[in-house]
């Protein structure tokens, strides 16, 4: 087992124009299960820095949008290559600042690499001019790259969101300005450096840094799209500030998904039982697209707590995300450990039944670190906080419903819509799936068990706008440009 302590210690840069821009002002990245660790330093970069690399994305626009298709795929081969050789590196260096373990840091390592595949295999294709030759003249339909993007993702899941749009955004002829988290900074900077390694200088750029870089990234005029993961309320300012010069946005927001068990669903199988539990507790909870609340019928609900908790002890081992026994870590940050401890006080002051789940492997750890102890919650109102809000931590409320109308409108009524599953006989839970307003919904399993990257993903209603992934997630980098010889070109009615 890798020890917590000792290692080195990760400096990251700035990449302007493809040097590493490294500066004196810097911002600790300290390790979630033993904070007096800082695991790293990313740069803190200044709005004039992100003019710099916006103007330098500018600049390589021309001559990358004009790279023929097969040599972008070719770079972008050698900088997957890159990737996996550099994995023994990046991933311990993931779990060490991000708090998320080993088995689940390679996950996202496994899901970024095979994203960026096949958005490699899918290109040519997808990118293709349509020719029509038709009675009116011809016409052709080219995949047009839009031109610089600013990309800003959130710390849950570094690696495989920003890689959601870099693939897409340089094979369809792009350039790119970037922004970690500060809250997991180190692994995906190493890992932007690798890519950007294999692209011509300008290609891309990544800065770090606050609310002032972030403004400047999505309001600076030479930027046309900004692709955006994360919160919800950003993603509202963020909508405004690129409102100004009209930029095309991609949002993957927060997001609320309900589990919906359905009456004849099978409370003793174990197996399906564990994929629950593993779809609510999976990185601590922080995933946009973890199910968040639990709705059981009635008639099953009382066994389902029982047999549920029985299988989330026996799954659940809290500890040393190095340690292998480890399912969960501790939760990324403190102002998120404490937001999900006040939702959990606050239901419990309104009379909710909180029950603890699993083990905790190393209790002077978890003494030290921002770990917390995982939770069943069991509301008294459908409409307690800590149901209506999305936690992004380790505990899930369930509660009861009486009939099918009931549950779709609960599960409904939220201004979210990112994904939901259904539990049950496969026919009857695809009709329930059918009238749930989502961008996604599972069947038997959720999260990102169920997740394929060859199909689109995003949210619907204050979840997000557009898609990522599929063969949407690399056409979204694209504008449609018509180019149309009509064979006579004169409309018949005009006079001469
Ligand atoms: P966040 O919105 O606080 O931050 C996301 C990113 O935006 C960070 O890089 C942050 O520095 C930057 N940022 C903050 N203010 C900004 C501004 N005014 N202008 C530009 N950039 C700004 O989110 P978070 O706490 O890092 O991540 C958790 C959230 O992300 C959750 O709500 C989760 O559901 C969501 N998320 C959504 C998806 C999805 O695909 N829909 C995936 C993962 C996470």
């Amino acid at each position: 087992m890798i020890l917590m302590e000792a290692t080195e210690t990760v400096v990251v840069s700035a990449i302007i124009n493809g040097e590493q821009v490294s500066t004196e002002n810097q911002y600790p990245r300290e390790n979630p299960a033993n904070p007096d660790e800082i695991v790293g330093y990313g740069p803190m970069n200044t709005r004039e820095d992100a003019v710099r690399a916006i103007e330098a994305a500018a600049a390589a626009f021309p001559a990358w949008s004009q790279t023929p298709v097969q040599e972008r795929i070719r770079r972008m081969q050698r900088a997957i290559e890159g990737l996996k050789a550099a994995s023994d590196r990046l991933i311990p260096l993931l779990c060490r600042e991000h708090g998320k373990p080993l088995y689940d840091a390679g996950g996202e390592m496994f899901v970024t690499t095979m994203w960026m595949e096949h958005a490699c295999s899918i290109a040519e294709e997808a990118l293709r001019e349509q020719v029509s030759v038709h009675e009116a003249g011809k016409t052709i339909i080219t995949r047009d790259p839009i031109g610089v993007i600013s990309a800003i993702f959130p710390w849950n899941y570094p690696l495989a969101l920003s890689t959601i749009k870099i693939a897409p955004a340089l094979l369809a002829g792009n350039t790119i300005v970037l922004k970690p988290s500060p809250y997991a900074p180190l692994a995906v900077s190493q890992a932007i450096e690798i890519i950007a390694n294999e692209f011509p200088p300008g290609v891309v750029n990544m800065v770090h840094g606050g609310a002032d870089v972030g403004v400047e990234l999505t309001t600076n005029p030479l930027v046309s799209k900004v692709a955006f993961t994360g919160g919800t309320v950003t993603g509202r300012s963020i909508m405004k500030s690129a409102a100004d010069t009209l930029k095309n946005v991609t949002l993957e927001l927060g997001g609320n998904d309900a589990a919906v068990i359905l009456p004849e669903f099978n409370v003793d199988d174990e197996r399906a039982m564990r994929r629950l539990v593993i779809s609510n507790f999976l990185t601590a909870g922080q995933i946009c697209m973890i199910a968040k609340r639990i709705y059981v019928h009635r008639s099953i609900h009382e066994k389902f707590i029982d047999r549920y908790v029985q299988a989330a002890n026996k799954w659940i081992r809290v500890g040393n995300p190095f340690n292998p026994d480890v399912t969960i870590g501790p939760v990324n940050n403190k102002r998120q450990l404490e937001y999900v401890q006040s939702l959990i006080r606050g239901a419990e002051s309104h009379g909710a039944k909180v029950i603890p789940l699993g083990r905790i492997l190393d209790p002077d750890l978890f003494e030290r670190g921002y770990f917390m102890q995982p939770t069943l919650v069991l509301p008294v109102d459908y409409d307690d906080p800590i149901v209506v809000e999305e936690q992004f931590g380790p505990t899930v409320p369930v509660l009861p419903y009486d009939d099918e109308e009931q549950v779709i409108s609960l599960v409904n009524n939220s201004i979210y819509g990112l994904t939901s599953s259904v539990w049950g006989d496969e026919e009857h839970a695809l009709q329930v799936a059918r009238r749930i307003q989502a961008g996604t919904t599972m069947i038997n399993t959720a999260a990102v068990q169920g997740l394929d990257v060859r199909f689109p993903f995003g949210g619907v209603k204050q979840s997000g706008i557009g898609r990522e992934y599929g063969v949407e997630g690399l056409t979204a980098y694209t504008e449609l440009h018509v180019i149309n010889i009509p064979a006579h070109g004169e409309l018949p009615n005009i006079p001469e």
